[in-house]
């Protein structure tokens, strides 16, 4: 069994930002990858808003340039998912953490990065379509809807981002929107309502997808419990979903402090777990910002607090 002072779970900006600074603090930090490297990053269009890239840049390019900077500093990593861990209450220490069952690592320090993944509406037809017209990522799935019909189901910034993206692709983009208003920024809001290829369909909510074998149509239906209620029709080839997202934290469940929708807890203005020396940084912990910039600021401070920690124990 290996024995690390820091290991980071997670490789979106959170976990290779924490990298970045538990290798410059001579940590020596292992960080393992999961599933999707990158993080949930990799399934937007184009970053636009973080700092630094004033023309913008590809997602996996710049997934890219964060993880060769934290490997320029000595970070180590191993793909694989984090299957079983055991985080030790006593202060002594020593976290049990297992990749894909067999190999086991014990760590000092745990850095927590592991994001948060699209939700469902969790109606049947979703299931009975899932890649076949039904996909949750506009920018991995939006190039097989070239010139067909889509709708994106959502109201928020990721539901515009979407529907403007696949609105350069395809011929026709609904929004189902179940308020009478969009929650996004004024500026997200803007573009999807002055995109003329782009329909907002609001106050419908889906009921069902339809079509053989693969989408073809969805029913909704119209301010359900009004008298204006009626069910809608809507000839699609793909359905996006765009309605949020949920922490991965069903790992530490029992273990750590979350929120009732299972964001990981954090005390104060810290990363600090309910855990000595478990940190918690990104959107795993952070129901709020979102941004790829907040949770790159997230794994700074949890690479600090956990160079302090280590410190601290001596
Ligand atoms: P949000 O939680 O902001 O929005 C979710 C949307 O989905 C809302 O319109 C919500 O409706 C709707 N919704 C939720 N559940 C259902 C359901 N069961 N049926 C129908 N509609 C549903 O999530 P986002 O992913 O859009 O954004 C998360 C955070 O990330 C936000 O802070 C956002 O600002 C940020 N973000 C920023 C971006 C950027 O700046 N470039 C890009 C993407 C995200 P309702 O409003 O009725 O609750």
């Amino acid at each position: 069994m290996q024995h690390e002072q820091c290991l980071i779970i997670g490789s979106g900006p959170a976990g290779y930002t924490a990298a970045i600074y538990a290798a410059r603090a001579n940590l020596n930090p292992l960080l393992i990858e999961g599933p999707q490297v990158g993080g949930q990053l990799m399934t937007t269009t184009e970053v636009e808003n973080f700092p630094g890239y004033p023309d913008g840049i590809q997602p996996f390019e710049m997934m890219d340039d964060l993880r060769r900077q934290a490997e320029r500093f000595g970070t180590r990593f191993v793909s694989g998912e984090v299957t079983r861990v055991e985080l030790d209450t006593t202060d002594t220490a020593k976290h049990h953490i297992w990749v894909e069952e067999n190999d086991e690592y014990e760590a000092a320090t745990v850095i927590i990065a592991t994001g948060a993944k699209a939700k469902y509406l969790g109606i049947e037809s979703e299931q009975t379509y899932k890649g076949r017209g039904v996909s949750a990522c506009a920018t991995c799935d939006g190039f097989f809807y070239r010139k067909k019909t889509v709708a994106v189901v959502g109201g928020g910034d990721t539901a515009c981002e979407e529907a403007s993206y696949l609105a350069n692709l395809c011929q026709k983009v609904y929004m189902i929107v179940r308020k009478p208003f969009l929650r996004a920024s004024e500026i997200m809001q803007e573009r999807v309502l002055s995109n003329p290829k782009i329909e907002v369909l609001f106050e419908h909510n889906t009921l069902q997808l339809t079509g053989e074998g693969k989408v073809q149509g969805a029913d909704l239906i119209y301010k359900k419990g009004t008298a204006e209620e009626k069910i809608v029709h809507i000839d699609i080839d793909g359905f996006f979903l765009a309605i949020g997202h949920t922490p991965q934290t069903t790992l530490f469940r029992g273990q750590l402090q979350t929120n009732e929708e299972g964001y990981i807890q954090t005390v104060g203005v810290s990363t600090a777990t309910n855990i000595p020396g478990v940190f918690a940084a990104g959107d795993c912990a952070d129901p709020h910002y979102r941004q790829a910039i907040v949770a790159a600021a997230a794994g700074c401070k949890a690479a600090l607090d956990a160079e302090r920690y280590l410190k601290q124990k001596g």
